[in-house]
């Protein structure tokens, strides 16, 4: 029997054509698309959930890591830009925490989800950005002179091609850019994926008896798998009460494949497994916590996530690379974006692994290379940016800059850079060709900090 059929050759009808298309309404593809529009490209933002916010609403991450940074031994929000906005729409809904320290070190937000769906609707209504929902993309047809002519979509109407002058790929996975012909890495050197998470939430959690649990769990854990009667994926947890103190988030599952390898988010069968074993560790971790974490004892599974949260798959190769030494040494860049203000978070095999730019000696951030969202030169490829969490950077570089903070400051710098493309060449618009410093001054324009 045959591995494979062949199916006919079928025409397939133009959606619309646009000045930029971004695939994914991730942190990333959100601010891409507000930034393009707002220098007047025509755009439309392909997603294939009926919402927005990506791994930050579909994962149930929850929390904003990568806005703060320490500088000096002081917290500063150091990703600014159109991203100020967002933010304040969450807040205007209820749906916005005050910071919180991690681990001592450095701030983060918690957010509401829901009113981060609502606030990212807005943000791109009043951006004047179209909205395809519920497309899934599935692969492209290229044109001449290596450019990407059309992207392919699934939806419940049928199958449609969206043309577009300059596509950007935030789709998390580098699922364009790949199909373009972009060069792309996965894992570390022995290709070993930080591993994924199904988050959830639980309900009915008594605030008062609580307290501060989120710096107890952890010791709990190990106290209970040295009593022998529990196991648990890996060492530690993140427990955080939400916006409503009664409710928290659990960050604790760790999905591995069979051979105890990252479950790859960009592998159906793996992904299928993972979100079976995801919902089994969180049944074994409910009990823990109602029988061992005091003002758990009525808790119950509130929500899980709609899908397995992903940290890590395809990372193109771009024009510049940021790495963990970048990271760590707080590296200065000719072509600055913005900055990464979060450490190295590795999730590696039982474990998460942390490493930090010398606190407080340090001013705490690298700035991001315009470069890292430009695929390289040799492959070809035109008139495709990628941003967010599969731009160019090392698997340990990747596991700082993928937070929500970089993948703002990736995705306005792409909108930005598609759409001055698009002014200055028209049908031709390569991003590749505009002066890195007309890139900045519009950046700083939008209030971006720069570092
Ligand atoms: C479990 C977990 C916990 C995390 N915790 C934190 C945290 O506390 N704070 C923090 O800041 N960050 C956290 N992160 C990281 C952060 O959430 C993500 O890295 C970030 O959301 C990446 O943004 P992105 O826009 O690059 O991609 P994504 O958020 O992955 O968005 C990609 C979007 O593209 C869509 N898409 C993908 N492929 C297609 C396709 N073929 N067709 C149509 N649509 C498609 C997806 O549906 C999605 O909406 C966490 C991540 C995980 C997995």
């Amino acid at each position: 029997m045959s591995s494979f059929i062949s199916e006919p050759p079928r025409q397939t009808p133009v959606f619309g054509e646009y000045d930029v298309v971004v695939l994914g309404g991730g942190p990333a593809g959100l601010l891409a698309a507000a930034s393009a529009s707002r220098l007047n490209a025509r755009v439309l933002l392909v997603e294939r959930y009926g919402f927005l916010g990506g791994m930050g609403t579909a994962a149930g991450v929850s929390n904003f890591c990568g806005l703060y940074a320490n500088v000096h031994g002081e917290n500063r929000r150091v990703v600014q830009g159109l991203s100020t906005e967002l933010l304040d729409r969450i807040a205007a809904l209820g749906g916005l925490n005050p910071p919180h320290r991690i681990l001592g070190k450095v701030d983060a937000q918690a957010y509401d989800m829901t009113a981060f769906k609502c606030a990212a609707d807005q943000f791109l209504d009043a951006s004047g950005v179209r909205i395809l929902f519920h497309a899934l993309a599935c692969g492209v047809v290229m044109g001449e002179h290596g450019r990407v002519d059309s992207l392919l979509v699934e939806t419940k109407s049928g199958r449609y091609a969206l043309r577009a002058r300059v596509f950007i790929d935030a789709s998390g996975d580098a699922d364009l850019a790949a199909w373009a012909g972009v060069p792309w890495d996965k894992g570390d050197e022995t290709g070993s994926l930080l591993y994924p998470t199904l988050m959830f939430k639980v309900g009915n959690v008594d605030a008062e008896r609580a307290q501060d649990a989120w710096s107890t769990i952890p010791g709990l854990m190990d106290d209970a798998v040295r009593s022998g009667e529990y196991r648990f994926p890996r060492r530690g947890a993140i427990v955080r009460p939400q916006k409503h103190p009664y409710e928290w988030r659990v960050n604790v599952t760790q999905l591995a494949n069979a051979d105890g390898s990252a479950a790859d988010g960009t592998d159906a069968v793996s992904l299928s497994a993972g979100e079976l074993e995801g919902r089994r560790q969180i049944v074994d971790y409910l009990a823990f916590l109602k029988a061992r974490v005091p003002g758990f004892e009525n808790a119950y599974v509130l929500d899980i996530a709609t899908q397995l949260g992903i940290r890590e798959t395809r990372r193109i190769r771009g024009r510049a690379v940021v790495s963990a030494d970048d990271v760590l040494g707080c590296a200065d860049v000719d072509d600055a974006i913005g900055v990464n203000g979060w450490p190295l978070e590795l999730h590696v095999a039982g474990d998460v692994e942390w490493r930090w730019p010398p606190i407080p000696e340090s001013r705490g951030y690298n700035q991001l290379p315009l470069g890292m969202i430009i695929p390289e030169a040799g492959c070809g490829v035109r008139n495709v940016l990628v941003a967010g969490r599969c731009a160019s950077m090392t698997h340990e570089g990747q596991s700082a800059a993928r937070v929500t903070g970089s993948c703002f400051v990736m995705g306005e710098a792409a909108g930005v850079a598609a759409a001055l493309a698009v002014q200055a060449h028209g049908d031709l618009a390569e991003p590749a060709d505009i002066a890195v410093e007309d890139v900045q001054a519009q950046l700083r324009a939008n209030e971006v900090f720069l570092g």
